[in-house]
């Protein structure tokens, strides 16, 4: 009994003294994953589109005795990705700890209706985004070694039903080939790269949704007798993809880089 306290309590502070930027961390995942790791004991640059996005986030995090500030940033836009870098850095000294999991849905519609730009806003979002973010951290995480998680999808890697979501898919399976190709070049630098797959989970992801009226020309109907969530009939918790989170940017997960997680309830198995 008194062992499992003390596991309890040890769990509770895996990344204390960690310095960890979060993108997207106003809303859904990486909201849950800043508090998450906040309460473990790091402190949290909240990168977002909009100050007022994370504002809350950071409220939340310094009532409970924390140290968060926010970046505003585009992902997509390198200089301004750079600049939140710096400032982690320049006030904390330190990076340890990058998510990048920023993303949108973006628009869903068949590949004849998909127009240049549309392509490109989910594509330079959510993988150049990725790119971006990784490429600004590399440089002080090369300082002692670190943890990079990038958000990814059950969508372009084991689930390719979800008809519309070519773009979208597209930027999920090129993150997992980076994260491989990251984590084996940066091993040597003790920076640890891996992926989270997440199914359904509830959060603001349908606000970046743009489903087209010509969806209905492609779209295979496909209904499942009971539910799409065998695990828990439903879709998972940010807080439950935030614990992963903790758990890969901690040194509970020394040895693992290269890998994808998936945290989907054995959705994309059905
Ligand atoms: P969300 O919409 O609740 O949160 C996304 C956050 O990212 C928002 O705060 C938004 O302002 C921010 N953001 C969007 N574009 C940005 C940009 N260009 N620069 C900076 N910030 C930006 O969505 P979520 O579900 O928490 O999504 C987080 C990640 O999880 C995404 O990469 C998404 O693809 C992935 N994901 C979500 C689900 C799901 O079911 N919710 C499933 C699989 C993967």
């Amino acid at each position: 009994m008194a062992d499992t306290k003390q596991h309890a309590e040890d769990r509770a502070q895996r990344v204390k003294g960690m310095t960890a930027l979060v993108t997207g961390a106003g809303s859904g995942i990486g909201r849950a994953a800043a508090l998450r790791l906040a309460r473990e004991g790091a402190r949290v640059c909240l990168v977002d589109l909009k100050e007022e996005h994370a504002a809350d986030v950071r409220e939340e995090i310094e009532r409970a005795g924390g140290e968060a500030f926010v970046a505003e940033a585009d992902i997509s836009h390198g200089s301004e990705v750079e600049e939140a870098v710096r400032r982690t850095v320049d006030r904390w000294g330190r990076l340890d700890i990058v998510f990048a999991n920023a993303g949108i849905n973006g628009k869903v519609a068949p590949i004849e209706h998909l127009t240049e730009e549309e392509w490109n806003h989910t594509l330079s979002t959510n993988l150049n985004g990725t790119f971006l973010t990784v490429k600004y951290a590399v440089p002080h995480l090369k300082e002692r070694g670190g943890s990079i998680i990038i958000t990814s999808s059950i969508n372009g890697n084991r689930y390719f039903k979800s008809f519309g979501f070519s773009a979208y898919s597209t930027s999920k399976a090129g993150q997992v080939a980076f994260m491989k190709m990251a984590a084996l070049e940066l091993a040597q630098y003790k920076i640890r790269v891996n992926a989270i797959c997440p199914g359904a989970i509830q959060t603001n992801i349908d606000d970046s949704t743009f489903k087209s009226p010509e969806l209905d020309e492609i779209v295979i109907p496909v209904e499942y007798p009971k539910g799409q969530q065998p695990l828990e009939q439903g879709p998972g918790s940010p807080e439950q993809v935030a614990e992963l989170v903790t758990f890969l940017a901690s040194p509970d997960a020394s040895h693992i880089t290269g890998t994808s997680v998936y945290i989907d309830g054995a959705e994309s198995l059905l």
